[in-house]
């Protein structure tokens, strides 16, 4: 199956019912046509790459739909990079044509080898009345579809290659995990060059027939006032835009079957805070560009605040020992590694980072190294994230999770959120420092006292700095590098 199967399913099956904003499920169909066809005349061929640099609109649905008919390869890219960034993503994946929008393009502008097509003339192309042919051959499961260059919360970005076969094990996941229907409406305002948006969001939306609606960018009143509409379901979401509806709830909550955390850490006292305030417990999932989703909280519970609950139907994981890839018992933390039909086979022209990024077992299983941290519990029978190994402090020979400690920082009165990172220490290698949102005056003694109560001594941070925002990417990721130039530039 691919995704293209699943539309065309959909379409069958209920052409006149509305697929994505009000864009029904025919209309989604002639337009991938319709774009494929324009593609094709523009020179795009199979197997070429084909660049989206956009924020969410029709032109970025029809040009991926269109694009993937042909069999060339999508490079959805964020929407936030410049010069530097684009520059290596367009030439590390030798795009031909990017698709681009009037506040994208001028960024373009100066990369004369690749084309340019604007997102409103995909749009254009779209909606014109005329008869398209299907192409052929369609693209096989094996095939590749999308390039998704990972977010970059460190370092320079990489293309994990996601084949036809790969989205469609992911829509699959999601659908049949959240029990997702044709009767369902998502709400969300996930950027579709991300994986959440795109793999989540549109595709498990074309899994299930039902209707997707989106928003370019978040804002809790809008968020609000779509999610009290009748027919919406569903709500698709990053932590802290839990926080901010948390913030902005006025009156009645909206009443939906199904709240999905995932891309970060969701603090356990947001997800209390939720649950008190819409009487629901949000559903909080574990993924990465790599491969999809991987761990999700039960949807018919218990849903353990704190946790990621159980693989996903068909996904394995295992928490292993970084060197050696053997399961570590329950309780202890390991690297999870992540195996099963959604993941990617490789990394785009980096042989190098591929074979690094995976791990063969006895048996012949393939499984992917995360580079996260996590845990069985077995008493709640959950998968815990701790962290990401990168971001791991080890201070005097002893382990800081800086997740730990955000957590009971974020759970203080007055921090609206925190970061930890590790400062160099000539003595202990590495002293905890966190960064916190505050919402009036920073104390930071009553803050550290605070923490002595719930934490061993050397968790606590030894300085603690008040920060207005704190970096954070498109996805709204705290970006820890960022911090770390900061607290570099103090000296
Ligand atoms: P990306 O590839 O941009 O989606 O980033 C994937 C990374 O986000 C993972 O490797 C994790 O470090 C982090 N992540 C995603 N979901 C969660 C979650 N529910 N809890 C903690 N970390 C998460």
């Amino acid at each position: 199956m691919t995704i293209l199967d699943f539309l065309d399913a959909a379409r069958a099956e209920r052409g006149g019912a509305p697929a994505l904003n009000d864009v029904t499920y025919d209309e989604l169909y002639a337009g991938s046509l319709r774009v494929a066809a324009h593609l094709r005349e523009t020179g795009v061929r199979r197997g070429d790459r084909l660049a989206i640099f956009s924020e969410n609109r029709l032109g970025f649905a029809f040009a991926y739909l269109g694009a993937l008919r042909l069999g060339a390869i999508v490079v959805p890219v964020n929407v936030l990079y410049r010069a530097a960034e684009l520059e290596h993503v367009l030439s590390d994946a030798n795009v031909s044509v990017v698709v681009a929008s009037e506040t994208t393009k001028p960024h373009v502008a100066a990369f004369p080898a690749a084309r340019i097509v604007d997102a409103a003339t995909v749009e254009a192309w779209a909606s014109q009345s005329t008869p398209a042919t299907m192409p052929h051959p369609a693209p096989g499961a094996d095939d590749d579809a999308v390039i998704i260059y990972t977010s970059g919360t460190t370092g320079r970005s990489k293309g994990a290659v996601m084949t036809h076969g790969n989205l469609a094990a992911i829509a699959s996941q999601v659908v049949t995990a959240w029990r997702w229907s044709a009767r369902d409406t998502l709400y969300a305002a996930l950027p579709l060059f991300h994986t959440h948006g795109l793999s989540a969001g549109f595709n498990g939306t074309l899994a299930s027939g039902g209707r997707f609606i989106f928003d370019a960018r978040f804002d809790a009143a809008t968020a609000l006032a779509t999610l009290r509409r009748d027919d919406v379901t569903m709500f698709f979401g990053v932590p802290t835009m839990y926080v901010r509806l948390l913030e902005a709830l006025d009156g009645e909550p909206p009443a939906l079957r199904l709240w999905v955390s995932g891309s970060a850490a969701l603090a356990p006292d947001v997800f209390t805070a939720f649950e008190k305030r819409f009487g629901v417990q949000i559903l909080e999932r574990y993924g990465a560009t790599e491969f999809g989703f991987a761990l999700g909280n039960r949807f018919g519970g218990p849903r353990v605040a704190g946790s990621v609950g159980i693989p996903l139907p068909g996904v394995r994981v295992r928490v292993a020992e970084r060197e050696t890839g053997t399961a570590v018992p329950a309780g202890e933390v390991g690297e999870l590694l992540v195996g099963g039909p959604s993941v990617t086979r490789g990394y785009w022209n980096a042989p190098q980072a591929t074979a690094a990024a995976f791990f063969c077992d006895d048996e012949g299983m393939r499984w992917y190294k995360s580079g996260d941290l996590a845990t069985y519990d077995a008493e709640n029978e959950v998968y815990r994230i701790v962290g990401r190994l990168k971001e791991l402090i080890i201070t005097g020979g002893f382990n800081v999770y800086p997740l730990e400690v955000e957590n009971e920082l974020n759970a203080l009165p007055g921090i609206r959120a925190s970061a930890v990172i590790g400062a160099p220490d000539p003595a202990r290698g590495e002293l905890p420092v966190a960064f916190v949102e505050c919402a009036g005056e920073l104390d930071a003694e009553a803050i550290r006292t605070a923490l002595g109560l719930r934490l061993a001594s050397f968790k606590i941070p030894r300085e603690i700095v008040a920060i207005e925002h704190l970096p954070r990417n498109a996805l709204g990721k705290v970006e820890k590098h960022r911090l770390r130039d900061l607290l570099a530039a103090r000296g």
